[in-house]
């Protein structure tokens, strides 16, 4: 039996050497602090929880869920969208409501990209966009990330060959891995770019409530005549600490939302009524003091995690969002030594800068979703295993 020769397109898990020398160092008895994982680890607000466990017992909610999400859940999402970024969308035709804003991801790829078509990912990315793109049949490009840039893509480096067949433009800000933001300059430039090359501008916003120091991450939709050309994926995944629950929306152009709702019709039956109705109950809590908390929370694992590796003698750029932190390797190791080293001489795990694309090569990426104690015990390992070996 052989399964799809398509499945041999998926590129090797990155991740699995390391899982494998985590495993190894947890069997020898050492104590691991996990510092890969993007998960957060604080409990969903306790009004969420107590809105599921009410609309569990609802026998309506037993019964299968509406394909394109409850007309009350796409209201919400509207609701927030006018609340938040002051953007109007169409709960009917605007919204999509996603098992997850990686479901969506993945299925808007299958929608648009076909055999012969190019799709524009940045490099490095959360690996989906270019993973479901060959398996589509697509052509994923690489557009570089580069830290002069401040980790946004240069849009006039594609070459317009390239441009002729490519169909979607992804962009990811607040980002994973950098942690970098963009402006409403940067938003306005792929907006008119996306226009000019009859692109489906696709912003992945899992992160847009995730602002530091004060920072508040625009929308894409903000944009004048974005809704023409662009898609957004918002998820409830990083802000209400709810990855394991999986819900989200696609927001914005109605064709994009038409052709996503109609394959998912067709693969799926929507999230699971209850926890669309839990969702409507955390927007409608007025989360933002929430938000706020839980951002200084991060901003204060932030700053133990800068301190530290300046303590190190490595720079990092100091991040306005997301909870993630995203450096160069010490003594130009390759991502995957340093990661190595890290694990096996401190029992600190982080994440192989390579796993997102070729220029994460020579980085590596801390994710903050770990109480401060264990940071502050993981960064003095960390000094302490390189100075073994100055
Ligand atoms: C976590 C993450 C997602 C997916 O989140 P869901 O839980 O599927 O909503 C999407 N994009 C990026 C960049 C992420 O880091």
């Amino acid at each position: 039996m052989n399964w799809a020769s398509r499945m041999n397109m998926i590129p090797p898990y990155l991740f699995f050497e390391l899982d494998r020398i985590v495993d190894q160092q947890r069997q020898l008895g050492h104590d691991v602090i996990n510092l890969g994982i993007g998960d957060p680890d604080m409990p969903t607000p306790i009004k969420v929880v107590e809105a599921m466990q009410e609309a569990v017992t609802k026998n309506a909610n037993h019964r299968y869920p509406h394909y394109l999400g409850s007309m009350e859940f796409r209201q919400s999402i509207a609701r927030w969208y006018a609340k938040r970024f002051g953007v109007t969308v169409d709960a009917a035709t605007e919204v999509v409501a996603l098992i997850g804003s990686k479901e969506g991801i993945a299925h808007l790829i299958w929608a648009f990209a076909e055999v012969g078509d190019v799709v524009l990912v940045p490099d490095p990315a959360y690996p989906v966009y270019y993973t479901q793109t060959l398996l589509a049949g697509a052509e994923p490009y690489y557009v570089p990330l580069l830290e002069e840039r401040g980790f946004l893509p240069d849009l006039s480096s594609i070459p317009d060959s390239v441009l002729k067949r490519a169909k979607m433009l992804w962009i990811n800000y607040p980002n994973n891995p950098t942690g970098a933001i963009a402006s409403r300059d940067f938003l306005k430039e792929a907006v008119a770019f996306a226009g000019d090359h009859d692109l489906l501008l696709c912003s992945d916003a899992a992160y847009v409530e995730m602002g530091l120091d004060g920072y508040r991450a625009p929308s894409v939709l903000e944009i004048d005549g974005a809704k023409e050309v662009a898609i957004e994926f918002y998820s409830l995944s990083k802000p209400f600490n709810m990855t394991g629950w999986r819900i989200g929306a696609a927001v914005g152009n109605p064709l994009a939302i038409k052709a996503l709702g109609t394959l998912k019709s067709n693969l799926d039956s929507g999230p699971f009524t209850a926890v669309q109705d839990a969702a409507i109950t955390g927007l409608a809590s007025e989360p933002e003091k929430f938000f706020e908390a839980m951002n200084h929370m991060y901003e204060t694992r932030r700053n133990i995690v800068v301190n530290g590796l300046t303590a190190m003698g490595i720079q990092s750029p100091r991040p306005q969002a997301t909870f993630y932190l995203w450096f160069r390797t010490p003594h130009n190791m390759s991502s995957a030594e340093a990661a190595r080293f890290f694990v096996e001489q401190a029992h600190v795990a982080v994440t192989p800068g390579a796993a997102y694309g070729p220029h994460g090569e020579g980085w590596l990426r801390i994710s903050l979703t770990t109480p401060e104690i264990r940071l502050s015990e993981a960064m003095h390992r960390m000094k302490e295993a390189l100075k073994s070996i100055e």
